[in-house]
């Protein structure tokens, strides 16, 4: 991209836990409730109210631990971040400052072509979330529903090298997240944001002492055309011998461009002070043994599992395993087939990576919604056995997305079963060959083309439900005879 540059990418990740309370106080944490239903004392940070930490909280920080394989500490402080902003009424928020739970770890990204890289974790901490606030015409309103909703903030050490790459981490991170079970990872709702620290310098250089600070940016396409657009910024200054102020951006959306909002802060200007109404998160060896015995399977695994357990290649796995739900969905799907062989696994990868994946983004819905796994299961016992041709199948899938009907019940009622019965067949060849006297003629004195036009005519006949191999075979025989008796 820039030969006289190189790119140096560390990301902040803001992780919104799913737990059934806020991190301090016994709230309901919903996204859909009406605003400002959802608070108490706590969560407002009225005085004498006393804050408890959340023991789901810290369980999902120190399983993300593990899966990262960071050191879990066993004692970890809070903190409050000091600063002013109208939805955070408490005029601070707890965080971790000095002592996270977790530091250290790794992320091993898969770039393109095989390529893995390690990230390094600085690390993971526990904090709250803030309100949010709403621009309208008429002024600004605020939803304190989200105050003390609990987080999990993910550091990685700068050793991203390229807006790609980037994206690929948060990408991992998401999955992640979601195989976990400790968020819904959900970047357009904002259960997942990501900001970004970025420089540039010279191949080798010294480490920078000038980064950029990139917010807002709510997707993993924006995550990488932000990034884009300032490495670019800042090779241009740099060629002109110019110097990079610190700085923050916010990505927007509608106008598709960071904007500059503010000079960076410094840690100092939030004043870090240990919050005395929390004491420090216990973590005992007894607690991390009993959640490393019950980790759900991670993404490396669980594909391993998948392709060893139904025989598929590695590029369909990574397709099915990318999405929880898909590897879910095809799981399930699997346990309805008739017959379990290397085949029908197979006939239904390809069915679920590519049909219905297809349907599901064409819906954007969830794999349960477009066709329930059995109903799936069940088309491909039919294609496997070849009671279906796979033209037939395509157009019964359509059907089956469209009116949510089982594929028996659409098979029945179009009377779409293949044809297999060789008398039939042989019934339609020979009307089609007796109906083309001239073309079998040229046929027999060497043009072997006009082959597939008579299959053609056959598949037509039968509107597509023809055993293929069927009508082959019996056209070639018929064709014979009639050579011999010519
Ligand atoms: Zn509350
Ligand atoms: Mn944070």
């Amino acid at each position: 991209m820039h030969d006289s540059f190189e790119a140096l990418i560390g990301l902040e990740i803001h992780i919104q836990l799913r737990t059934a309370t806020k991190a301090f106080c016994p709230c309901p944490v919903d996204s859909f409730a009406l605003p400002n239903t959802l608070t108490c004392p706590v969560c407002l940070g009225h005085p004498g109210a006393l804050p408890v930490a959340n023991r789901a909280m810290v369980e999902h920080a120190i399983r993300l631990g593990l899966a990262v394989d960071a050191s879990i500490h066993p004692a970890s402080t809070f903190s409050r971040k000091n600063y002013f902003y109208p939805d955070l009424p408490k005029g601070y928020q707890i965080t971790q400052f000095h002592d996270p739970i977790c530091t250290g770890g790794r992320l091993d990204i898969e770039l393109d072509k095989g390529r893995t890289q390690t990230i390094r974790i600085s690390r993971i901490h526990m904090e709250e979330d803030a309100g949010k606030s709403l621009y309208n015409s008429d002024g600004i309103h605020l939803d304190l529903n989200r105050c003390g909703v609990p987080l999990l903030e993910l550091v990685t050490k700068p050793d991203l090298g390229s807006p790609a790459e980037a994206r690929i981490a948060l990408a991992a991170v998401r999955q992640l997240v979601i195989y976990l079970g400790i968020s819904d990872g959900e970047m357009e709702s904002g259960s997942l944001r990501c900001d970004a620290n970025v420089s540039v310098r010279r191949p080798g250089g010294a480490v920078p002492t000038t980064w950029t600070e990139l917010k807002n940016m709510n997707s993993l396409r924006n995550v990488e055309t932000a990034l884009t657009r300032e490495i670019e910024r800042q090779v241009t200054l740099l060629r002109q011998n110019m110097f990079i102020e610190p700085c923050t951006f916010s990505w927007n959306d509608e106008a598709n461009r960071l904007v500059a909002t503010r000079s960076k802060e410094t840690t100092s200007e939030y004043r870090y002070l240990p919050d005395p109404d929390l004491p420090p998160v216990e973590v005992s060896a007894a607690l991390i043994e009993s959640l490393k015995a019950t980790q759900p399977e991670l993404p490396t695994a669980r594909r391993e599992r998948i392709m060893n357990r139904y025989h598929l290649p590695a590029y369909d796995v990574r397709i099915l395993t990318a999405e929880k739900s898909l590897a879910d969905y095809y799981e399930q799907a699997a346990s309805h087939l008739r017959r379990k062989t290397p085949e029908a696994f197979r006939v239904l990868c390809r069915w679920t990576t590519r049909e219905l994946l297809h349907a599901i983004k064409e819906q954007s819905s969830s794999p349960e919604h477009p066709v329930p796994p059995g109903h799936l299961a069940f088309l491909v016992d039919n294609i496997v056995d070849s009671t279906l041709t796979v033209r037939t199948a395509s157009e019964v899938f359509s059907v089956m997305v469209r009116e949510r009907k089982h594929p028996g019940d659409i098979i029945k009622k179009q009377d779409l079963l293949q044809i297999s019965n060789p008398e039939r067949i042989l019934d339609v060849i020979e009307t089609i060959l007796d109906r083309h006297p001239e073309l079998v003629q040229k046929f027999l004195s060497g043009k072997t083309a006009l082959r597939r036009f008579f299959i053609g005519e056959a598949m037509k006949a039968t509107r597509g439900r023809a055993n293929p191999s069927m009508v082959a075979r019996i056209l070639e025989t018929e064709l014979e005879k009639r050579r011999s008796r010519a």
